[in-house]
């Protein structure tokens, strides 16, 4: 028997841990940017799953290197080797204009990763006394969910009720560089930070921020962690957001969109020197680097590597700068984006972020809000130009 989309959310609510709300919607199909719900009622996906969908539900290209390795070989475990691996990291590696990968899932592994990447390099190169190195991160980061990464959020609902929590980090102001200067010191192993703060509303640095972070660390010989997993691979206009300010961080961490969608997939990408501080046995994942997650990851990049997708986000995102110029005065009060990845405030009177989502939803549009009354939109880059313009439509419906 099926079950309705009420029956459902009802079941859901019974059986689940209550750590996520939910628009009331559930979805049993997706094809490229419109979803299905479970009565059949379609919606455009502005949220692409918080960018682990930049090539938009079930891509043909991913679809099929799925399928055909689910037909040879799904899992190994890292005890041997699969034929899959070396060709995703080689294409990985190539694509950033990098050396080492480091296979993960999810993106949080990949940000814990980082950070024992980087407190290794600290002491054994850097020669940091031991257990004295320390990471800079900034405020209103989003990282992930995992203790030690909660433990340096500045989000109180983050971190409340989970301590005690790890030593070793300090959390500066975001896009100011002279508190970054005050933090770096002798025992800093590591300055990480998102290029553009996604989870935060989309914040994006002044000019001249990232290559700052770079000349610091440079300068104090600290490595900077770029956390690209929902900024990268393409979302913005670029393989990387960092590109924006030409500039090339010591390690890239990678997650969502690695995955194409259809699996978890999170990368650690540095260069060899950095990563030759790991050895056997001091790091690592049963389902790291798995011939699926590798298979589908290697066709990510292959998608990458044309460059067409940047470039659409690119292209649409100027249609969407230009949708959301419109609406600022007209219930948008101000709005950030780059690429096809929007932070809209919207104007409190009219209600919550929430609010406003539930509305879009019944105008057949999909996306999250963030904090207070701001709505993320971050469409898959596949989406036509119609369809981008519609929901810009929806959201001015919903707003007017
Ligand atoms: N880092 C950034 C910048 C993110 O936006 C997220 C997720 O939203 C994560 C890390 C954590 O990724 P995951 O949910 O796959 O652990």
């Amino acid at each position: 028997t099926t079950r309705s989309s009420a029956q459902l959310i009802a079941a859901e609510d019974t059986v689940l841990a209550h750590n996520y709300h939910p628009l009331p919607v559930v979805l049993a199909r997706a094809e490229g940017a419109v979803v299905e719900d479970v009565e059949g009622r379609r919606y455009l996906d502005l949220l692409a799953g918080y960018s682990a969908l930049n090539f938009g539900h079930r891509h043909p290209a991913l679809i099929e290197a799925a399928h055909r390795q689910l037909d040879a070989l799904t899992l190994t475990s890292r005890a041997f080797h699969n034929d899959r691996l070396a060709g995703f990291a080689e294409g990985l590696a190539e694509l950033l204009g990098m050396d080492a990968v480091l296979p993960m899932n999810t993106g949080a592994e990949a940000v814990e990763s980082g950070i024992k990447l980087a407190r290794k390099w600290a002491y054994d190169v850097k020669g940091v006394p031991a257990d004295h190195a320390n990471i800079v991160v900034a405020e209103n980061n989003f990282h992930g969910r995992t203790t030690t990464i909660v433990g340096f959020s500045s989000d109180p609902e983050a971190r409340n009720g989970f301590g005690p929590f790890t030593p070793g980090f300090r959390v500066v102001p975001y896009n100011d560089l002279d508190a970054l200067r005050d933090a770096v010191d002798e025992a800093t192993a590591a300055v990480l930070i998102e290029p553009i703060q996604g989870e935060a509303g989309v914040l994006i640095p002044d000019d001249g921020y990232l290559a700052g972070v770079r000349e610091l660390t440079r300068a104090r010989n600290a490595l900077f962690v770029a956390d690209e997993i929902q900024s990268g691979l393409g979302r913005t206009g670029a393989t990387l957001a960092v590109e924006h300010e030409g500039v090339r961080p010591d390690v890239v961490l990678l997650g969502k969109a690695l995955g194409g969608g259809i699996v978890p997939v999170s990368a650690v990408v540095a260069s060899r020197d950095v990563m030759d501080v790991l050895h056997p046995g001091e790091h690592g994942s049963t389902f790291g680097g798995n011939p699926l997650a590798a298979a589908v990851g290697g066709a990510v990049v292959e998608l990458l590597a044309t460059g067409e997708f940047q470039r659409r986000a690119a292209e649409l995102g100027k249609e969407l700068a230009a949708g959301l110029d419109r609406l600022v005065g007209r219930g948008v009060v101000r709005y950030r984006a780059r690429g096809l990845w929007a932070g809209v405030d919207v104007d409190p009177e009219l209600g919550t972020g929430r609010e406003v989502t539930e509305r879009l939803m019944a105008e057949g549009v999909l996306a999250k809000d963030t904090h207070g009354s701001t709505v993320r939109l971050a469409p898959p880059l596949t989406i036509t130009r119609e369809q981008l313009g519609e929901a810009l439509d929806a959201l001015g419906r919903v707003l007017g």
